[in-house]
């Protein structure tokens, strides 16, 4: 399978069209964005990493009955995915209080959440992502109620077999960020990336950051962060 016309090229990953109709190649970069944009730099090794972990997390899933936009692996760095339009919204899970959501609640980061919290917010980088809630997003006709039911019942039941899976990996998943698309038939996949970029992910003994808040907050160590990860989940 060849790349042909680039369709576009984002902060962390190109995409090109394919000879297959129905098939994207995704590139993922070395390049890091926080902030929305306002941070830059790159993160030696991601792209490789991001695609790798991805991927194997995504296998995963489809495993567990959830479908994917994942078609195959094409070298260290290219996938083949499914094309789908995307549902414009970041789908937010989060276990355990951090980043936003402990700043705006004024909780302390680590603080264990007695059931799961799902956050919806408008993607629109010129917007700054804005959360939103159900009722913008059907006000808005950004997904139909059923469509937001699947998306909310798969991103739940994403969370119980990733945090079952990372916890065998002593990584406890604090929170992440997924996104869906509708395929060729209309129905809802999951879509984009589930990495150290889109997750925070703690080591479960010693509670240090394995993800891009190392990259956020410059705390050093970010690609052998991405590469401990890599290392407990796929033994690379
Ligand atoms: N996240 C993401 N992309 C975004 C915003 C958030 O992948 O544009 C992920 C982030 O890595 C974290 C989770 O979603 O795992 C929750 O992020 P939060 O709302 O706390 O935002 P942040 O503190 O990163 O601004």
């Amino acid at each position: 399978m060849e790349k042909l016309e680039q369709l576009y090229e984002g902060k962390a990953k190109k995409v090109f069209k394919t000879s297959d109709p129905n098939v994207y190649i995704v590139d993922y970069k070395d390049d890091a964005t926080a902030g929305n944009g306002a941070k830059k730099g790159t993160i030696a090794g991601k792209g490789t990493i991001n695609n790798r972990i991805t991927n194997h997390l995504m296998q995963l899933l489809e495993k567990h009955g959830i479908p994917t936009h994942f078609v195959k692996e094409l070298s260290v760095c290219e996938t083949a995915v499914r094309v789908v339009k995307i549902v414009p919204l970041e789908v937010i899970v989060r276990n355990i209080a951090a980043g936003s959501l402990a700043a705006r609640l004024g909780l302390p980061e680590g603080t264990k959440l007695n059931s799961t919290v799902l956050e919806y917010c408008y993607k629109d980088d010129a917007l700054g992502d804005p959360m939103v809630n159900e009722y913008h997003i059907a006000a808005m006709g950004w997904a139909t109620e059923a469509e937001l039911k699947t998306i909310a019942e798969m991103s739940f039941k994403i969370n119980k077999v990733l945090g079952d899976y990372l916890k065998d990996a002593g990584i406890e998943l604090i929170d992440f960020k997924l996104e869906f698309g509708r395929d060729a038939k209309n129905k809802i996949i999951l879509a984009d990336e589930i990495s150290p970029d889109t997750c925070r992910f703690w080591d479960i003994k010693t509670k240090e950051k394995l993800d891009k808040d190392r990259f956020r907050r410059d705390l050093g160590g970010v690609e052998d962060a991405y590469r401990e990860v890599l290392k407990r989940l796929l033994g690379e």
